[in-house]
């Protein structure tokens, strides 16, 4: 189409698409490369950029070329590139200037604040000291729902930013079932004769060897490290430069390989997806992930489904022995039950894949009645012990263990936490279903052909960017609305054998 309000405003997007890049770029050498004593000099760096991308994205213009396209675009395909890109554009400029600039400033200042005391608070286990400052967030966060308007729940107004038209209700429905079934998965488990034998994984080993054997792993699922590279970080995330630019980071535990290698897994998985995302839409909304959900099924996906899978270790065990050699000395069956070991504990970002989504679904139901006002901010320890003696069996024994564990709170990301759990209903879906529509992926797995699994995650999702809602993607993919079946059914299929159950 070539109308010229719709040919400036995807200039305009792009441009603004390039520097929000140039930020992104700046922070991933923040968090990799930096000398440590240039920190301040790049904050002003990157907030200078975020101050020019934030006034393009309210700039008046878009909202004259948005009104124009409203009367002058022709009804076509909802899902098409174009309706696609006028639509989030729209959605975008909307929410962007419906928070009041001294809202926005307040935010920014006490998530900075609540980050600093959240630092200190920890190291002196004390809620009390956080107290102040997350009272003072959760305020705020009040106040920004209603800015930004919801229908149902003021918790939808917050979730939307990370999950686009995502639902609580709905959302809260999903998890409630999930709930219910792994509370009882666990107690199997935890009851089960059977230990998983952790030990084996366990040994020291060079962070050379590590990153060789998790560069192959990478590689062989399909991340192109000619459009992407693997750097090492304090606490890993992929980032997107450019659309020919992926750039995944871990961390290496000398004495004990899984970290970094899932780590990497996890990482490559979300980078599949942004390598899958079409290169000509870059800075587009359909060349851009959909959702933070959506995002994390993909990781999850290669992380679990397919990186904790018996026919994956066919493939990937004679390469650990090469690299890992004489530390591991275990057979595959050992590393594979080893591997897939579930126990309750404390620490979410040390769950296994079972008790994980227990502890989101406890900072999910704490921060809702955070925001309705209904569990005083005082009153949050006890209700955080309450829900983990409740929910997993166990209870903190200090604040740093318990309820200041996570940095979100404190950093004002209040409507995160479920895209993580999403992520693995969705992938868990995904995968449920793949395996319906392709024949063997297992025998493709154990010789080291990701290929077709790859393909069909690229049909059904990556390739579509923004055109699709994540509710949209899942019920076109599998036929059927969300549910927690699926990751029900592949945990118990799993587990069962290795735990007896
Ligand atoms: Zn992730």
């Amino acid at each position: 189409m070539t109308l010229p309000a719709l040919q400036s405003l995807c200039a305009y997007a792009r441009e603004t698409a390039q520097l929000a890049s140039i930020d992104a770029l700046l922070q991933w050498d923040e968090r990799t490369y930096m000398p440590s004593l240039a920190g301040d000099y790049r904050a002003e760096q990157i907030s200078l950029l975020a101050r020019l991308v934030h006034q393009r994205r309210t700039n008046p213009q878009v909202k004259e070329w948005l009104d124009t396209l409203a009367e002058t675009l022709p009804p076509g395909d909802f899902n098409d590139d174009t309706h696609t890109t006028v639509r989030w554009i729209g959605r975008d400029y909307s929410k962007q200037t419906k928070l009041p600039a001294s809202l926005v400033e307040e935010l920014s200042r006490a998530s900075v604040k609540g980050q600093q005391v959240w630092v200190e608070a920890r190291k002196l286990r004390s809620f009390e000291h956080f107290q102040p400052a997350l009272e003072h967030l959760v305020h705020l966060k009040q106040q920004e729902a209603a800015a930004l308007g919801y229908e149902d729940d003021p918790y939808d107004a917050l979730l939307d930013e990370y999950e686009p038209y995502g639902k609580t209700q709905e959302i809260a429905a999903t998890l409630e079932g999930l709930r219910k079934e792994l509370v009882l998965l666990v107690q199997q488990i935890v009851d089960s004769p059977r230990k998983a034998p952790i030990a084996a994984l366990h040994g020291s080993v060079l962070p050379t060897r590590q990153e060789q054997f998790g560069r192959i792993m990478a590689q062989a699922i399909g991340f192109d490290f000619d459009r992407g590279r693997l750097d090492v970080t304090a606490h890993p995330f992929c980032t997107t430069l450019g659309p020919h630019d992926c750039r995944i980071t871990t961390r290496y535990n000398e004495s004990f390989f899984p970290s970094a290698f899932y780590g990497i897994l996890h990482e490559a998985g979300h980078g599949l997806y942004e390598q899958g995302l079409r290169p000509t839409q870059f800075g587009l909304p359909p060349g851009s992930a959909v959702s933070l959900g959506i995002h994390e099924s993909q990781s999850r996906l290669w992380e679990n489904q397919v990186g904790r899978s018996f026919a994956f270790w066919k493939f990937a065990y004679p390469h650990a022995r090469q690299h890992f050699a004489p530390q591991l000395t275990a057979d595959i069956e050992t590393v594979y039950f080893a591997i897939n070991h579930v126990q309750p504990s404390l620490i979410r970002v040390e769950a296994d894949e079972v008790t994980y989504n227990l502890h989101i679904i406890i900072r999910f139901e704490l921060e809702r009645e955070l925001l309705s006002g209904n569990l005083p901010v005082r009153d949050l320890p006890e209700a955080w012990a309450t829900k983990y003696q409740h929910y997993l069996g166990v209870v903190p024994s200090h604040a740093s263990e318990g309820v200041l564990q996570d940095i979100h709170w404190s950093a004002g990301l209040f409507g995160y936490f479920p895209t993580y759990s999403l992520g693995n209903l969705y992938g868990a879906q995904f995968f449920e279903q793949a395996q319906t529509d392709l024949a063997n992926l297992d025998e493709q797995f154990s010789v080291g052909n990701f290929t077709t699994l790859r393909t069909w995650l690229n049909d059904k999702v990556y390739q579509f960017g923004q055109c699709y809602m994540p509710g949209e993607l899942v019920q076109n993919a599998t036929g059927r609305p969300l549910s927690h079946a699926p990751l029900l059914r592949y945990l118990r299929n799993k587990l069962s054998p290795l735990y007896g159950l």
